[in-house]
């Protein structure tokens, strides 16, 4: 017998229909002899329409109201798969965050979980109950509010979750059959990936790989929790993300440990923008004082490109990328200290696309960034920035051009499959 951790994302729920199909799956695992315990995301595009909700009565809504807000989507789908799981004859008990003990920081709409105090799981495992947790929520222990981890954010429940109760395995389960070498909405010809590294995962979530959260991925590095990425839609196995030192749990069915592939995947990301600080003067501390400005507003600085500067002027510009949310915010931050600073004027572009390939044979192979360029040039698509990891190339394009670069580039490592992907539901917001 073994303690599984499943979580459902808000495509595998969004109906009554799916939330019954859900049930079934969960009531298969406990009468195959497995403890269960859930994480389940809201209905379908529950948070999405919660959040233009917010924004219709308020233009900035209040943190704290948000989260109180967004958490009673994951609400609503607990207990409702908790009916339907009672419905078929099992018990079931549905916990929020925090009577689940999801403690975290007082970050209202980001928080980061800093304990989970399991009491209650524990007692309802014990007796005998299949035990469901909302997804996404916590609570801080100071405030006494509730919070919400960010979007995605049941993922981290999840392998949270797995972490604290010494689960056997995470399943996540979603739309897609498992992690492919791109998302198969955007290149039906991606492949599925039996295994990825932890390091190559926390790469392609980064950069706009949203199969699994970021900081899921970074828990279950950190934890040792073995995550399994499958579809509620068929019984496929799907994808093992593996942390250092994991075995392949297919290995012992006969599956050979081949070499690495140089390139696991592709991932795009249309949610950056792209702000140019002109016409700085070029001399030591700017870039400094620019990104002190830029780190107080809040803004996630990604890329950063700073240009020769031009002998006659002794300017130069900075150009960086940021989510396109936080740009408004970051560009009146440093407006502000145009005087100071002493730049000559902000340019904002909202219409990039960034396109990064991952792969961890790229310590030890060379040539892979070549390919990527020759691919883009044969495709005719311009690129505007470029930046490196040791195991990752990133470009920035034209927003308009990433799907075609996308394609370009999966082809030219050989990464097409004979099948196309299948996409099983899910509206891809
Ligand atoms: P859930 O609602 O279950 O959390 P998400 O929408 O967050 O599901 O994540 C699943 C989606 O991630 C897929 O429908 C797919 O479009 C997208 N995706 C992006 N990159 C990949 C990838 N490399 N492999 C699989 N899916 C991907
Ligand atoms: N419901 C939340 C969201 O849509 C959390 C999640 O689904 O993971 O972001
Ligand atoms: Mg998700």
């Amino acid at each position: 017998m073994a303690l599984i951790v499943q979580k459902y994302g808000g495509s595998s729920v969004a109906d009554a229909e799916s939330i019954k199909r859900v049930a079934k799956r969960i009531v298969d695992t406990r009468r195959a002899g497995h403890d269960v315990v859930v994480a389940v995301s809201a209905m379908g595009d529950t948070t999405d329409e919660l959040l233009e909700l917010a924004g219709e009565v308020a233009p900035i809504p209040a943190p704290r109201e948000l989260d109180m807000l967004l958490s009673s989507g994951e609400r609503i789908s607990m207990a409702l798969l908790a009916m339907a799981i009672h419905s078929m004859g099992f018990e079931a008990r549905s916990f929020t965050g925090s009577q689940a003990g999801m403690i975290t920081d007082a970050k209202h709409g980001s928080a980061r979980i800093v304990d989970v105090t399991p009491v209650r799981l524990r007692e309802a495992l014990d007796e005998g109950a299949i035990v469901i947790v909302a997804g996404f929520q916590g609570f801080n222990r100071d405030t006494r509010d509730i919070t919400t981890l960010g979007r995605g954010g049941s993922d981290t429940t999840a392998v949270a979750l797995a972490a604290a109760l010494d689960a056997d395995v995470c399943e996540i389960y979603s739309d897609v059959d498992g992690i492919y070498t791109a998302d198969p909405r955007i290149i039906p010809r991606a492949r599925k990936l039996d295994t990825v590294s932890s390091e190559e995962m926390l790469e392609l979530a980064a950069n706009g790989a949203k199969v699994l959260y970021i900081r899921a991925v970074e828990f279950a590095r950190r934890h040792g929790v073995l995550i399994h990425s499958r579809s509620t839609f068929s019984s496929a196995e799907g994808t093992y993300v593996l942390g250092e030192g994991m075995k392949n749990p297919r290995e012992s069915e006969g599956a050979a440990a081949m070499e690495e592939p140089v390139v696991a995947g592709v991932a795009t990301d249309l949610t950056q923008a792209k702000i140019t600080v002109a016409g700085v003067p070029d001399v030591p501390g700017k870039a400094a004082e620019i990104f002190t400005v830029v780190a107080k507003s809040g803004a996630n600085v990604d890329m950063i490109v700073q240009n020769v500067s031009a002998a006659s002027t002794g300017r130069t510009d900075i150009s960086f990328t940021l989510p396109k949310a936080d740009a408004p915010t970051a560009l009146k931050a440093l407006a502000a200290e145009q005087q100071e600073i002493g730049f000559e004027n902000l340019l904002h572009d909202d219409q990039i696309g960034k396109l990064s390939v991952v792969g961890a044979g790229m310590r030890t192979h060379s040539g892979v960034s070549a390919t990527l360029f020759e691919a883009l040039r044969d495709a005719g698509i311009n690129i505007e920035m470029i930046s490196t990891s040791e195991i990752r190339i990133s470009v920035v394009l034209r927003g308009s051009d990433v799907v075609d670069a996308a394609r370009a580039v999966h082809t030219a490592y050989g990464l097409d499959s004979e099948i196309e992907a299948i996409v099983h539901a899910g509206t891809g917001r």
